[in-house]
């Protein structure tokens, strides 16, 4: 049986704060505000595993409340709840996700976030897929206010 899981997640611009996507540190002038290291990619995935397993959020199972989860590696939050999920019999079969942000292209560094991903989940790169989209300059992402990522994620139980 497979099951499939939607995450989304957005995060405000931080000028001279380090930017962290899907795991990859980018050089780029605007990194992004967050109790973690605010990486939305690992974040968006991590809900939409969670939520294929039907296994609740990234903001119940890791609060940012909790001191523990201060500029943390969102990486190794993605193998935390993956292991939740493989505990409930769930295996990681493919994601695709949407990266939403006016600077910078993602395309140079998708393949990087794609490993690491797939490094995270015990996953082939070839099953991860990232990719980018500009706002068109409109609205809040447009303005560069914010960056945001939409995952799907699809899982098989044994
Ligand atoms: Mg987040």
């Amino acid at each position: 049986m497979t099951r499939t899981g939607i995450g989304y997640d957005s995060h405000r611009f931080a000028p001279g704060r380090r930017l962290v996507l899907g795991g990859v540190t980018i050089p780029h002038p605007e990194g992004l505000v967050g109790h973690s290291d605010a990486d939305v990619v690992a974040h968006a995935l991590t809900d939409a595993i969670l939520g294929a397993a039907g296994a609740g959020s990234i903001g119940a199972l890791f609060p940012d409340t909790d001191a523990r989860w201060k500029d943390a590696d969102s990486i190794a939050l993605l193998r935390e709840a993956y292991a939740t999920v493989r505990q409930r019999g769930f295996t990681f079969v493919q994601c695709d996700i949407t990266v939403i942000t006016e600077a910078p292209k993602i395309g140079p560094h998708a393949a990087a976030m794609a490993t690491c991903i797939a490094e995270a989940l015990g996953a082939s790169a070839a099953d991860v897929n990232v990719k980018g989209k500009t706002n068109e300059g409109m609205g809040f992402i447009g303005r560069r206010e914010c960056r945001a990522a939409i995952a799907v994620a699809t899982l098989e139980r044994r």
